[in-house]
């Protein structure tokens, strides 16, 4: 028997015109499944696509109709990828109210939103992958990262939570927590090489990761072989949460 393969399968991956989302799709097509990808920028994200060979949708899953347009075009969605941008820099006391919304919509309420969009058919086929996309943040909180700290650990316990109520119809939810990765993202949030150098030493594996070495963590908990994982947070972190 081949290992790892997800022939015939459907695949949603939001946020996946760049960085993690896309690397995920791109090791979802290698095993064979049928990939969407959903962003909100039509030029990054129809380059994206065609480079791996996705279908693409335009669509802001901060907002019920962007997650109703994603969920439509994927189609039977049987591998959820969550995976959208991760929410400012800020100081805790100074967040505003505006900033925690838009972080509690993007990245919580856009999770639950996919999840019930997908779960039905999920558990009428008696198959599903739901995953999310967190962060080394969740249970060690960056002093700089309010927003993704509190949202990134409402999603992993909402999953947690999913995950008993669907185990007996074959869906499993697990979360992928990214340590440090070099994206977009990473480089905006960490722009000057002094603090760079300084960080890099402090993660034991004396490197950055890569989106290909998450990719392949959401690649695993997709698979048939992983039917038996689920509620789980898998840390791809080079060590630092050791
Ligand atoms: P990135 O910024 O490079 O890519 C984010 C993707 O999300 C882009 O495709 C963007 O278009 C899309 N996106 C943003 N808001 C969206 C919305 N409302 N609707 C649809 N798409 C949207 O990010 P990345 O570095 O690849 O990170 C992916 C996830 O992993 C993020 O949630 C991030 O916070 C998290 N994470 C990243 C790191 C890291 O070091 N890179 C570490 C921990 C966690």
């Amino acid at each position: 028997m081949t290992l790892f393969r997800l022939d015939g399968k459907r695949a949603l991956v939001t946020g996946g015109s760049r960085g993690i989302g896309l690397a995920a799709a791109h090791d979802l097509i290698r095993l064979g499944a049928r990939v969407t990808l959903a962003a909100r920028h039509e030029d990054t994200l129809k380059t994206a696509a065609n480079a791996i060979g996705a279908q693409w949708v335009v669509a802001d899953v901060s907002t019920p109709e962007g997650v109703a347009a994603a969920v439509t075009k994927a189609g039977d969605v049987d591998i959820l990828v969550s995976n959208a941008g991760g929410p400012p820099p800020g100081k805790p006391s100074e967040v505003s109210e505006a900033a925690w919304q838009a972080g509690y919509d993007t990245t919580f309420l856009s999770a639950v939103r996919l999840a019930n969009a997908v779960l039905p058919g999920m558990r009428q086929r008696q198959w599903g992958r739901i995953i999310a996309i967190t962060s080394l943040t969740v249970g060690r909180p960056a002093p700089t990262l309010p927003v993704s700290n509190a949202m990134r650990a409402a999603v992993t316990n909402y999953l947690k939570t999913l995950a008993l109520e669907v185990a007996p119809d074959g869906v499993t939810c697990n979360t992928v927590a990214p340590g440090y990765t070099a994206t977009d993202r990473l480089k905006a949030l960490h722009d000057n090489p002094a603090d760079t150098d300084k960080l890099i030493a402090r993660i034991p594996a004396r490197r950055f990761g890569q989106p290909n070495e998450v990719a392949a963590a959401v690649a695993f908990l997709a698979t048939v072989e992983a039917a038996y994982m689920t509620g789980q947070e898998l840390l791809v972190d080079g060590g630092w949460s050791i």
